[in-house]
C-alpha cells in the first residue's frame, strides 16, 4: 500500500541535517579537511588498547564515568562534578540543547561558526539568532552580541572559532558571559592550540559552559570522547539528560590513558602550532589573505578570492581542503594543519 504521510515532525520533516566534512574511499588524499590530528595517539593508548579486559565488556560501564572524570577534574583544577563526559563534544552540544532549549525557545550563534549549531536549534524546534560576525579581512565579535542574542536560552560561541580559527578577546566573552541572561556555551575544541581558554571564568560565571573534545590535540576523533566544565548545579542538571551509559568502558580506559600522558600531549599540539607557523607564512609569502589562526587548521584566501577554484585544484591534485559556500567565507579555504611534509605537498599544489 502506497502511503505518502510522513510520520516525522515537522522540523525535521523541513530540515536537512548536518553535513560533515568528506571521508573519502575513492583514493588516497593528503587529507586536510576535518581537522583531524596528523599524529598517532600517545603510546600509553596504545599501551592500554592492548591490555583491554574483553570480558569486562560483558557489563554495563560506568555510567558515571568517576576515573575518567577525575582525571579531567585533575588536569583542570577543578572538582569532579564540574565535569561531564560524552561521546564526542557533539554529544555534548546536544546534550546541552536539550537541557537548556525547549521547542519553541531560540538559541543564539554567530555565523560563521560551527554549522551543527543550527542544525541542533532545527532539532530541537527552536528558533535559531544567527550574529554576524564583523568582517575586516578578519573576523571579530560585534559590540552588540549580548543585546541581540538576548531572548536566546542558550548561546554557542567556538573559541578558537570554527572555520575562521579566530581566538575572540577573553574580554569580549567575558562582557558576554555578564550581558547575556541565558546560559553561555564556550566551545573549546581547538582550544588546546591557543593561547589561552576561558576556563578560569567558571569561577566568575555561573551560566558558562565550556566544552572541549579529544578529537583533535589529542588524536582521539576516532574514539569519540568530550566533556564539559560548568558549575556542580549546571553538571547536576546535564547528566539528567545525558544517555545513562554515553561513554563505552573502552573509550573511558582509553580516554583516561591518553590524558594521563601529558609529556605527548605537550609535545604534539607544539608540533602542531610550529607547523601552523609555517604554513601562515608561507600563505602569507604567496599572496593569500590568512585569518589569525590559534587552532589546527588556517582559514585562508587566495588572491583572486576565489576559494572554490583553490579548493577543486588541490582535489583534483589529490589534497583535500574544505570549501564554505557565502559571500565572504567562499573567498576562503579552510586547511587543517597537518604534518610538515603533507603541508609542503600542499604548498607545492595550492
Ligand atoms: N566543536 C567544534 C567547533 C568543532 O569544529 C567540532 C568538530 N567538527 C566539534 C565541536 C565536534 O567534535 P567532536 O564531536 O569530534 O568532539
Amino acid at each position: 500500500m502506497k502511503n505518502n504521510k510522513s510520520y516525522f515532525r515537522k522540523n525535521i520533516d523541513e530540515m536537512d541535517g548536518y553535513t560533515p566534512g568528506e571521508q573519502p574511499r575513492d583514493m588516497k588524499y593528503v587529507k586536510l579537511n576535518t581537522n583531524e590530528n596528523p599524529y598517532p595517539p600517545s603510546p600509553a593508548v596504545m599501551k592500554a588498547l592492548k591490555s583491554l579486559d574483553a570480558g569486562r565488556l560483558r557489563l554495563y560501564p560506568d555510567p558515571l564515568a568517576c576515573e575518567l572524570r577525575k582525571t579531567i577534574a585533575d588536569i583542570f583544577g577543578l572538582k569532579s562534578e564540574s565535569i561531564i563526559v560524552g561521546n564526542g563534544s557533539d554529544d555534548i552540544l546536544t546534550i546541552t540543547t536539550r537541557a537548556f532549549a525547549g521547542e519553541k525557545d531560540s538559541i543564539a550563534c554567530f555565523e560563521p561558526s560551527y554549522s551543527l549549531y543550527p542544525v541542533l536549534a532545527e532539532l530541537q524546534g527552536c528558533r535559531c539568532i544567527k550574529i554576524p560576525l564583523g568582517y575586516d579581512g578578519d573576523f571579530y565579535i560585534p559590540s552588540d552580541s549580548a543585546k541581540k542574542a538576548n531572548g536566546a536560552k542558550l548561546f554557542y560561541i567556538a573559541r578558537p572559532n570554527a572555520p575562521t580559527g579566530t581566538l575572540f578577546p577573553i574580554g569580549e566573552i567575558r562582557k558576554i558571559c555578564r550581558n547575556f541572561k541565558g546560559i553561555v556555551f564556550v566551545d573549546e575544541a581547538y582550544a588546546d592550540f591557543a593561547d589561552d581558554n576561558c576556563v578560569g571564568l567558571l569561577e566568575e560565571f555561573p551560566n558558562l559552559i565550556v566544552g572541549r573534545t579529544m578529537s583533535k590535540s589529542y588524536s582521539l576523533a576516532g574514539l569519540r570522547l568530550g566533556f564539559a566544565l560548568a558549575s556542580g548545579k549546571i553538571i547536576e542538571g546535564m547528566m539528567k539528560v545525558k544517555d545513562s551509559y554515553n561513554v563505552g568502558m573502552p573509550v573511558q580506559v582509553l580516554a583516561t590513558a591518553a590524558l594521563k600522558d601529558r609529556k605527548y600531549f605537550n609535545e604534539t599540539r607544539e608540533k602542531i602550532c610550529r607547523t601552523r607557523r609555517y604554513l601562515v607564512k608561507s600563505l602569507l609569502e604567496k599572496g593569500f589573505e590568512v585569518c589569525g589562526s590559534q587552532s589546527n587548521f588556517v582559514f585562508a584566501a587566495p588572491p583572486d578570492k576565489d576559494g572554490e577554484g583553490v579548493y577543486r585544484r588541490l582535489k583534483k591534485n589529490g589534497v583535500l581542503v574544505r570549501y564554505f559556500k557565502g559571500p565572504v567565507t567562499g573567498r576562503y579555504v579552510r586547511i587543517t594543519v597537518g604534518t610538515d611534509k603533507e603541508i609542503r605537498i600542499l604548498l607545492r599544489n595550492i
